[in-house]
Parts: structure tokens; sequence; C-alpha cells
């Protein structure tokens, strides 16, 4: 198969479908990417993410003129990309528990990672996949949107997030792509304190984020997002708090209701978690964040003609900040094998299986290993025994034994 006579359907235009692009347009491969969205960011939830052990596959899969531009979308453009401890705290004194270690890491957004790895990519925006189709052939696969469209190709790519649509062809029904949901009351703000005293005095000890674990089986996170007027307006600083505690949550919740419920468990913390949740505004949003994993297993691919990349393929709970370094290794793998057939070296049915066989392993071992290190980080009694205490941020190493017990060998 040569360059022209792939083409690569790519369904959403997270940061997965976007570096899934990248690199697909670096290589000379035709992609068509759609997104449900009706523009880049419109309506998502805002939160930041560190990218540690995935980040030299970043640069790899940029083009040089884009990946240079990676250190200004830090959340604290003062450090960049750098190595260090990060900083799990004592929520109720504020002593540091333990660091664990990082290096060359980068918190970003994900609203400027996404319009990051967005330069030079055509998005057709407002397409919701609804369904997939195989070409009787056997040669190609057709994608049907809502709005009637129809567009086909040589494989397509479900880049669609946790709840994926593409999986459910893939695992043939709806029930079997379905998430579980994690049992967690998880909120996500975006605050401003409009105050320089404040905002200094809250990042004075972690200049860029910590988490804190209390003996309230809560944990409160803090986290710089960005400072749109620079380091020297801290008055302007935009931080991610959340705070979660395990249990089902109330979605008919207010946003001051909620407000006024983490307020109230802030109370009993130590500083500086105390101070930087009291201090959020009354009109903060408080959102609720729908925390929920599906652990990877085989589907089927369609002789190499459909596969699943990122949150798509594993969508797990966040607290070992695994999810998109996975995505990003899943999207290097993946154009590996799909260059080869470019160049003739391999069948489509083969990159793709390849691709599968290493990343399914990883998939469910790191899913499962991050619901079990959600459940102990907030247990109190629990925490010195979790993946992140014991692991630290560095990917698991045991794929193969959780596959055998994943397709039941
Ligand atoms: C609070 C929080 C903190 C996190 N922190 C970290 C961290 O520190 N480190 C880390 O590595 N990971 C972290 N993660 C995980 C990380 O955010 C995700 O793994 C990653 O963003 C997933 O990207 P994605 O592109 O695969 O999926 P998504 O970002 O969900 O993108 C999927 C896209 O597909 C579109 N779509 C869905 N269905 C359709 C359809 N039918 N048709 C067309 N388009 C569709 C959606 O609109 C969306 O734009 C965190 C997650 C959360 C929630």
């Amino acid at each position: 198969m040569t360059a022209q006579d792939l083409h690569v359907i790519v369904i959403g235009a997270g940061i997965t479908g976007l570096l899934t692009c990248q690199g697909l347009k670096k290589a000379g491969i035709r992609y068509s990417l759609f997104e449900r969205e009706t523009s880049m960011n419109y309506r998502s939830n805002e939160w930041t993410m560190a990218i540690h052990w995935a980040l030299p596959l970043v640069k790899e899969i940029l083009p040089a003129d884009v990946w240079d531009k990676i250190p200004d979308i830090a959340c604290n453009p003062t450090v960049g990309i750098h190595s260090g401890l990060y900083p799990i705290i004592n929520a109720d004194t504020g002593d540091l528990i333990t660091g664990v270690p990082y290096k060359d890491g980068l918190r970003v957004p994900r609203s400027k990672m996404r319009g990051l790895c967005a330069e030079g990519i055509d998005c057709q925006y407002g397409k919701t996949l609804v369904d997939v189709a195989f070409n009787e052939s056997g040669k190609g696969v057709i994608a049907t949107f809502s709005d009637g469209t129809l567009v086909s190709g040589t494989i397509i790519i479900g880049t669609d997030g946790p709840r994926s649509r593409v999986r459910e062809t893939a695992m043939g029904s709806a029930e079997k792509a379905a998430v579980t949901k994690f049992p967690i009351f998880h909120t996500n703000m975006t605050v401003s304190y409009g105050d320089a005293e404040k905002a200094l005095y809250v990042r004075k000890k972690f200049p860029t984020s910590y988490l804190a674990l209390s003996q309230q089986n809560l944990h409160a996170f803090q986290s710089i997002s960005s400072m749109p007027d620079g380091p020297d307006h801290p008055e302007t600083w935009i931080f991610h708090m959340a705070m979660a505690w395990m249990g089902e949550s109330d979605n008919k919740m207010s946003y001051p209701e909620r407000l006024a419920l983490i307020k109230g468990k802030a109370e009993s913390l130590g500083e500086p978690a105390r101070s930087a949740f009291l201090w959020m505004p009354e009109e903060t949003e408080v959102h609720k964040a729908d925390i929920s994993y599906w652990v990877s297993q085989p589907w089927n691919n369609y002789q190499g003609k459909l596969t699943l990349v990122g949150d798509a393929a594993h969508p797990m709970p966040p607290y070992r900040g695994q999810g998109l370094n996975h995505c990003i290794c899943d999207v290097s793998h993946l154009l590996k094998g799909i260059t080869e057939v470019r160049d003739g070296k391999t069948a489509l049915v083969d990159a793709v299986a390849a691709y599968e066989n290493e990343m399914i392993p990883r998939g469910t071992e790191e899913v499962s290993c991050s619901v079990e290190n959600g459940e102990m980080l907030h247990d109190w009694n629990k925490i010195q025994e979790s993946p992140v205490f014991r692991r630290g941020f560095k990917p698991m190493d045991g794929h193969s034994n959780v596959r055998e017990e994943a397709v039941g060998a």
C-alpha cells in the first residue's frame, strides 16, 4: 500500500486525535479528522495534566516548529519543562508526605495543549459519529455522522474519548463498550482570586501544584493553570483546583451548593489548602467530573480497518497522572506501524495487530492500577501502599501477566 492508497479517518479532536493527525500529516498520509464539538474547546471542561514519561514521544510526533512552542503553554512558564519531586502533602497539616520524582516533566492546561496540537491540522467540527460500516468488498470503512453525511477510508481510528462510539463497534455492543463509574464525588474548578497577595500566598510553598491527602479521606489539589498577564501579575493568575472523596455524587446540586460543601470540608484543612479553598470566589463554577473507566480488552479490529487510541482504549481515574501519557504512547506506536504500511514494509492488518498486542495489555494493567490507586488515595490508612507511592509516575511493567489474566489464559 502506498501513501496515496491510505486514507485514515480519525474520530475525535482531543489531544490524542490531534497528535495522531500531526503524525499522519508529517508522514504524508491522508487523514480526515472529525469532532462533534462545534469549535475547539467549545464548552469543554478545563483541567491541567502532567506529561512526564511520554514527553520525548511528543517531541518525536510534533513537527519541530510546533514542538518548539511547547514551553510557552506550560502552566507555570517560569519553570517550563523541568525535573523535580512532585509534592504529595498532608492536607490536614500542610506537611510534605513524599515527593514523587519526575524527570523532564511538563504540566499543561488541556485547552492550550489542544490548541497547540491543532496547529496546521484540518478538522471538521460539528460532526458526531453515529455509525461505522465496512465495505462488502472487504477493502474499506464508512463512517456516518449525525447530519447524515458519510465518509469512506482505509481505516477508522477511534480517538473519541472515554465514552467512545467507535469502541461500541469494536466490542460489538454498547453494553460491552460501556464504562464503569468510579464511585467518587470529584469536583473541578477554575479559579482566579483577582488578588495578588492571595495568589502569591497559595503557591508560596508549592510553586506549580500539589496533591493534598487528608485523614478525612479526601484529596485536595491545586495547580497554577495559566498566567495570562505573566508571572508579574499574580492578580490575574488562574488556578485549577479539585477536591474529591469516595461516594456517590449528587448531580442535582447547584454550583453554590457544591461550593458550600467544599468550603465546609476545607475548614479543617491545614495551609495552604485551607485558604486556597476557602478563598474561592462565590461565583466559582464547581463542576462535577465524570470519572469512569473501561478495562482495555481485545476487540474486533475488522482485519485492521478499525482501532482505538487514547482514552477510547483505556479511560481511567486520573490520580496517578497516567492517562495522557498512555494516549501519547499509543499514538507513537500506531504511527510507526502505519508508516511501515505506507512504505510497503507491512500490511495494515499486521500493523494494527502489532499495535494492539502492545497497547491492550499496557492499557489493561494501567486502568486496573489507576482504579486501585484511586481507591487507596482516598483511604487514609492505605495511601502509603498505593501505586503512586510505590511506583511513582513510572508506567507499570508487567503487561504480559495482566494480559494473560484479562483474556482468561
Ligand atoms: C481532572 C483530570 C486530571 C488529569 N490529569 C492527568 C495528568 O496529570 N496526566 C495524564 O497523563 N493524564 C491526566 N488526565 C487524563 C487525560 O486528560 C486524558 O487521558 C486525555 O486528555 C484523553 O485525551 P483523548 O484525546 O484520548 O480524549 P478526549 O480529550 O476525551 O477527546 C475525545 C474527543 O472526541 C470527541 N468525540 C467524542 N465522541 C465523538 C463522536 N461520536 N463523534 C465525534 N467526536 C466525538 C470529544 O468531543 C472529544 O473532543 C487527567 C484527566 C482528568 C479528568
